[in-house]
């Protein structure tokens, strides 16, 4: 009841400014009395202060007002990519306090080599809580492929040639008993989970997310809810029958969506092998923006390779929209470095092909960047504290 109760309070404070144990009493519907208990055990666990003033417009003495402390408490997501290695440390208050991406070739790196490197950022992350006096509440790691949520290992990821990968366990046994605990779900699931909560319109409850790097996947919130299918294996589209006919994918299958609308099929129409841009020990933020260039200054090459993506997407995107009737479609990965070149065709072919006489789903670019798998990693764990409170207590 009390666990119940600190959520309650924790959550309502969340949203909206900070403000007076009278206010939160009448918003929760909590006596004052058990109101200021609860505050008392939330500030003990280092979640909330009161050094604030209610931001009322009243005239007159300003009262103490309650926030979420975001000093103390931390969530660690991490993403496992083909290109690289990316970690975000995000406080209670969603800020990001701090983040690395580490180019790395996954596949052709031996396995305990990148959990070594996985290891020593998250040591990083450690000291850099410690030394704020704060803690790790968990790890959030998002991996291509297909996941075991019980387990915390990658079944198989095609990409980074991965079969059963015990990954949170390799990683436990790295960090010692000091480590936090650590969570693994599926990449595009989680930038699903971090755009949903950075999106403007508060009123859309359904959303697909369209994660590209090598492999293309989607992430599905459906009535404002993580959608997984029962063995998490939903939203693995870039392997949907709808790409290059026998031509053979890493999955296993052939003629994969991914094939025509992943990043390698987009560099290899945009540019000769040998080109800087398929360098792969350059970091792929660079590459982008060496590609983006070309297309502003008119680069003949590269505006037909984003005028042939736009046109592959369009068959993909048409597919899903019919199948999910998504209010909002976010392309991420590498796909919001050419927004300005894919959202428009985009939205006349799917424009072109509504049946319905209803709004159409909108189509906008990720503003997370590259790390949004990472950041939805630590929003994983950080809920775990909205739901349960009491858990930042275990130091
Ligand atoms: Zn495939």
């Amino acid at each position: 009841m009390r666990r119940a109760n600190m959520s309650l309070m924790l959550r309502s404070l969340r949203s909206g400014d900070p403000r007076s144990r009278a206010r939160l009493a009448t918003e929760t519907g909590l006596s004052k009395g058990t109101t200021s208990t609860l505050i008392a055990d939330l500030v003990g666990l280092g979640l909330v202060r009161e050094d604030e003033r209610e931001r009322t417009g009243a005239v007159g003495r300003p009262g103490t007002a309650i926030a979420i402390d975001g000093g103390r408490v931390f969530g660690v997501g991490m993403e496992i990519n083909v290109d690289y290695l990316a970690l975000t440390v995000v406080d209670l208050r969603g800020r990001t306090v701090h983040s690395a991406v580490a180019a790395l070739d996954i596949a052709s790196t031996p396995v305990a080599e990148v959990l070594d490197q996985l290891a020593r950022l998250i040591e990083d992350a450690m000291r850099l809580a410690r030394a704020r006096d704060g803690q790790i509440v968990g790890i959030g790691i998002g991996a291509p492929g297909i996941v075991d949520l019980e387990s915390g290992s990658v079944r198989f990821a095609p990409n980074l040639g991965w079969h059963g990968v015990a990954v949170a366990r390799e990683l436990a046994a790295r960090l010692g008993p000091a480590g936090p605990p650590i969570r693994l779900e599926n990449d595009s699931k989680l930038g699903a989970v971090a755009e949903f909560s950075v999106r403007e319109n508060q009123d859309i409850e359904d959303l697909l997310y369209l994660s590209a790097d090598v492999g293309v996947g989607a992430g599905i919130v459906a009535g404002g809810r993580l959608m997984r299918g029962w063995s998490g294996f939903s939203g693995e589209v870039g392997h949907l029958p709808i790409g290059p006919q026998g031509v053979a994918c890493p999955c296993g299958r052939t003629g994969c969506w991914e094939l025509n609308v992943g990043l390698n099929a987009f560099l290899a129409l945009a540019a000769d092998q040998g080109d800087v841009v398929h360098d792969r020990s350059v970091p792929l933020e660079e590459r982008l923006r060496a590609l983006r260039g070309r297309a502003d200054s008119g680069d003949g090459r590269v505006l037909a390779a984003l005028s042939t993506l736009a046109a592959n997407l369009s068959i993909g995107l048409s597919v899903l929209v019919d199948v999910l009737n998504p209010r909002m479609i976010v392309l991420g990965g590498y796909f919001p470095s050419f927004s300005d070149f894919l959202l428009a065709p985009i939205t006349a072919a799917l424009e072109a092909r509504r049946m319905d006489l209803g709004s159409s789903a909108i189509l906008v670019g990720s503003k997370l960047g590259l790390t949004s798998a990472a950041r939805g990693g630590a929003q994983l764990v950080l809920e775990d504290v909205f739901e349960d409170p009491t858990i930042a207590a275990s130091k």
